[in-house]
């Protein structure tokens, strides 16, 4: 599945539909966290979100997008199985869990969780990880009964 047209298309989510977004937000005070979900057959956008974590500390890019996901007319979302994720970074615990949850088999970050710290000053998804689950970096299961 992974392909260069497909690549292409995440890259053009990423820049034309999420960073807008996240632009606005980061001037709002959020993190520049962003995510999106695409229709597997035509790969058309379905939704591009932000972080929104003034607004409340859950809504990282991927569980706001999701709860905006959640807040479209039902006629207008596409089935989570047939849908691909895409976040800016790769999730943190909240949100891997939050897009296990609601039933995606994929997810495509751009950035790591060792980007997310050493470029981006974010170390908190590698703290939790490790604190919480004594995981280290690349620690969990990346391919698993859920998703790859
Ligand atoms: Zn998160």
């Amino acid at each position: 599945m992974t392909d260069i047209s497909l690549i292409d298309r995440l890259l053009d989510v990423i820049e034309h539909d999420i960073v807008p977004k996240t632009a606005d937000g980061v001037t709002h005070g959020n993190k520049l966290f962003g995510a999106a979900i695409l229709r597997k057959d035509d790969r058309s956008l379905v939704l591009a979100e932000t972080n929104n974590e003034m607004e409340n500390p859950l809504w990282h890019g991927e569980v706001h997008c999701l709860k905006r996901f959640y807040e479209m007319p039902r006629a207008e979302r596409v089935d989570t199985k047939d849908a691909i994720f895409i976040a800016t970074h790769e999730p943190c615990s909240l949100c891997l869990s939050a897009i296990t949850w609601t039933g995606f088999d994929n997810f495509y970050y751009l950035f790591s969780h060792e980007d997310s710290r050493d470029s981006f000053a974010i170390p908190h998804d590698l703290k939790i990880l490790k604190e919480v689950f004594t995981l280290d970096p690349g620690g969990y299961n990346a391919e698993n009964a859920y998703w790859k």
